[in-house]
């Protein structure tokens, strides 16, 4: 959006902090929360073009994983056993710690357990292999049979399945909000930041201009997800628009007491806490149009959505359909976040790149983030640094 010559005079007065944490999803509102946590003098504000959690961080399934995906095996296979490991073991950290720092009753945590379900046998082979390697790296897993998987989620023709006692479920918008609270950050809603201005001779602050008013911050930090090239072109290179749909029925008896993500994650589901089943995926089946930031679902999709339902869960098939959205994921080259410094913005560090996975990752890294901007090494060390891609090899 462009603003007039007057509109642009009549803003408000600039808004001063100490860092500036752009995007209120889970990632920002978690740096927010941890740079409290590291330097409760410091004056935190918290921007974002709409409201708090207006982006993937409010539009998901609330599915809260642990690993990179949701099958070990094919974790192992992309990023090697070490890294894999440790991949696994900061997203068992990052619920430990939304358990443990936060209250759980304010967004609906349950502590469910989550089943992985094969929708075909190799898919079903690798989850087997994956249940034995989760053991075999300290997180209790069990494989389930296709008779007993299909009588325990009430489903029809999955292969068998992986049940992680350690997955659960939440409601993401009201985490982000929780989060947010309890940060005590400045929040400022509708302020959409339209580009930053480095320090420069006249100036110590970095000057970030948003339609409402400027802002001036000694630091700043980006979690823009997938919007990051829109301030950062050449930061193109690692993190990219792929949207995500799904739809919520009318309540229906309870019956599925775990979150399933199936068929390589391409499909997901739940049922709330009033018995509404909460489904999603289908991207795979048209890829050339999943990309981009709108939030409009797409009949054609949404037709897939509802025929997966009626092939794998007839019983729920049918049921009224109340509503329908998208949002837009940042996907980075390997499917794992990134972390970088913000260029010619000294002591300002951007986050993305969560892909599809980002509850699993965003309380933890939003401390990885902050602990960068305070000066100090992330908890993390070296698992989120962009330099993973440097190697040309
Ligand atoms: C339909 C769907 C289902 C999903 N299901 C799951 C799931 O079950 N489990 C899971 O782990 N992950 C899931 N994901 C992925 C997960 O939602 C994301 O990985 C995660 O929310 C990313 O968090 P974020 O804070 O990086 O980004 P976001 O939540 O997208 O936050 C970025 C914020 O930045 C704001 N912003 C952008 N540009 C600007 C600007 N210039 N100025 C100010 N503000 C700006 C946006 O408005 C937005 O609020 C799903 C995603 C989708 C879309």
């Amino acid at each position: 959006m462009t603003l007039s010559f007057w509109q642009r005079r009549d803003r408000a007065p600039a808004f001063e902090c100490d860092v500036a944490v752009v995007g209120s999803g889970l990632v920002g509102a978690s740096t927010a929360f941890w740079l409290r946590r590291r330097r409760p003098a410091w004056d935190v504000a918290l921007l974002d073009a709409g409201l708090l959690a207006a982006g993937a961080s409010g539009r998901n399934a609330g599915f809260l994983l642990q690993g990179a995906s949701g099958c070990y095996q094919a974790d192992r296979a992309t990023h090697g056993a070490e890294r894999a490991r440790r991949l696994l073991h900061f997203t068992c950290k990052n619920r430990d710690l939304i358990a443990a720092e936060l209250d759980g009753a304010a967004f609906d945590l349950r502590p469910t357990g989550s089943l992985t379900v094969a929708g075909g046998m190799e898919e079903d082979r690798r989850l087997r292999q994956s249940a034995e390697q989760l053991r075999a790296d300290g997180v209790t897993a069990g494989y389930l049979a296709p008779t007993a998987l299909n009588e325990r989620i009430g489903g029809r023709g999955f292969r068998g399945g992986l049940r992680v006692k350690s997955g659960a479920v939440l409601d993401p918008c009201r985490l982000v909000r929780h989060v947010a609270a309890r940060s005590k950050a400045t929040v400022l809603e509708h302020h959409a930041v339209e580009r930053i201005v480095p320090p420069g001779d006249d100036r110590h602050t970095a000057l970030l201009e948003t339609p409402v008013r400027p802002v001036r911050a000694r630091r700043v930090a980006l979690a823009v997800n997938a919007h990051l090239p829109k301030l950062y072109p050449a930061l193109s290179r690692f993190v990219r628009p792929v949207r995500a749909q799904m739809l919520a029925t009318a309540p229906l008896p309870r019956w599925l007491t775990a979150p399933v993500y199936s068929h390589e994650g391409f499909f997901y589901l739940r049922q709330s806490a009033g018995g509404r089943v909460l489904l999603g995926g289908a991207r795979h089946l048209h890829r050339a149009k999943e990309v981009g930031y709108a939030t409009d679902p797409t009949e054609a999709l949404q037709a897939d959505l509802e025929a997966y339902l009626a092939e794998y869960f007839p019983h729920a098939s049918g049921a009224p359909v109340t509503e329908r959205w998208a949002g837009t994921m940042g996907f980075s080259p390997d499917g794992v976040p990134c972390i970088g410094a913000v260029p010619r913005l000294p002591g300002s560090y951007w986050a993305a790149g969560l892909t599809g996975h980002g509850m699993a990752y965003g309380f933890h890294l939003g401390r990885c983030l902050a602990a960068r901007l305070t000066g100090d090494a992330p908890p993390a060390g070296d698992l989120f640094s962009t330099d993973r891609f440097d190697d040309t090899s």
